[in-house]
């Protein structure tokens, strides 16, 4: 085996969750029990968790490493060292195969996702730093980007470079012209951080002055504790323009009608068709353009939300309204509108070695040890 992969198998949602109380006539109320054989196609692993180091030595035991047994009905808790304790009569756990032979039920009968977390926040981390760029509208070709730099206004509260006023921040719109004179050294001589807007004009109509460039002012978040400084964007790379894709575009858009829910970007541009973003350069195609420089965007999207439009999947709360799998394999309620928890109708016991399967060479039972690879 070079790599381990879960086996996991997806299967689409279809129809709707069909739900109902829990009505019981003289037909449904058999009992009985069957016997099943197991034959193993892969190799398994379960946890005899009773002795977390039952594997490691002595030297593995003091680093704190973790090396567990198989699973067994053996306690090896205590003074156990590696060999002494030897493999034991491996067991799987009723309980593991209940849960496997729930989800299949669940899956081909529409039952709920009774095992998932529903409630919280759906995010996608984008580990690729994020790059300033000025967007632009061009006739019908649609949206092209223009790599920029980033630069410190003091717009706030800090004593790096020419102060603006705040009735005079106020009154700017977002994507503002200015004409700016850059620090020479970055902020705090940092090499990571932006340089420092030294001076700024408002441009008048006159000629730039020497020394000045270009910049864009873009508004950002509120101040607060963290922010000092606000944003500009300057040197515009006209060179590197990029296209940008359509759904690129689109995803923006709903970006952008998200912040304005929340208020915290509700400065209209001074011109529709330019538009100062961050963005992630894969490959020269700009993406996940945004209006703030954050690597992590969380979408307001929670799983409970996606499963009740699509066929009310989710876990089911209520003991007059059960899915085909919570009657049989029982629920419990959670926090929200509790209505109670139903009894599981069917009880699956341990596998264990049987038949001729026995004691004296359990050894041929077990493969070599094997060391999980990081994070496997
Ligand atoms: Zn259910």
């Amino acid at each position: 085996m070079e790599y381990f992969t879960n086996p996991y198998n997806f299967v689409p949602f279809t129809g709707t969750c069909k739900r109902g109380a829990l009505t019981l006539g003289p037909k449904e109320c058999l009992t009985g029990y069957f016997d099943c054989e197991l034959e193993l196609l892969t190799p398994l692993f379960i946890p005899n968790t009773s002795n977390k180091s039952a594997l490691c030595n002595e030297e593995e035991r003091i680093k704190k490493y973790t090396g567990y047994e198989f699973c067994s009905y053996e306690d090896l808790s205590g003074d156990t060292r590696l060999g002494k304790a030897g493999p034991k009569d491996p067991v799987i756990p009723g309980s593991e195969i209940r849960g496997a032979v729930r989800s299949v039920y669940e899956a081909a009968f529409g039952g709920c996702m009774s095992t998932m977390r529903v409630d919280g926040a759906l995010g996608r981390r984008n580990p690729s730093p994020k790059r300033p760029g000025i967007m632009e509208r061009e006739g019908k070709n649609g949206w092209y980007l223009y790599p920029c730099e980033r630069a410190m206004l003091n717009a706030g509260p800090t004593r790096e470079g020419q102060k603006m006023p705040v009735e005079v921040y106020a009154s700017l719109k977002e994507g503002q012209l200015l004409w700016i004179k850059l620090s020479e050294n970055r902020y705090k001589n940092r090499n990571y951080m932006d340089k420092v807007v030294e001076r700024y004009k408002i441009p008048d109509g006159g000629r730039i002055p020497d020394g000045y460039c270009q910049a864009w002012l873009h508004k950002g978040e509120p101040f607060g504790k963290k922010k000092h400084h606000e944003s500009v964007f300057y040197c515009k790379n006209e060179e590197r323009k990029m296209l940008v894709p359509e759904e690129e575009y689109r995803a923006y858009q709903q970006v952008m009608d998200k912040y304005k829910d929340g208020k915290a970007y509700s400065a209209s541009p001074i011109d529709e068709n330019r538009v100062l973003v961050y963005y992630v350069n894969q490959n020269g195609v700009p993406r996940n353009l945004s209006p703030a420089c954050i690597g992590n965007e969380i979408f307001q999207k929670t799983f409970r939300k996606i499963l009740e439009s699509n066929g009310g999947f989710q876990p089911c709360v209520d003991m007059s309204e059960l899915c085909p799998a919570c009657k049989i394999f029982g629920m419990v309620s959670d926090g929200n509108g509790t209505k109670g928890a139903v009894c599981s109708r069917v009880r699956f016991a341990d596998a264990c070695l049987g038949g001729t399967l026995g004691s004296e060479n359990v050894e041929d039972y077990y493969g070599p040890c094997v060391v999980l690879p990081e994070a496997g």
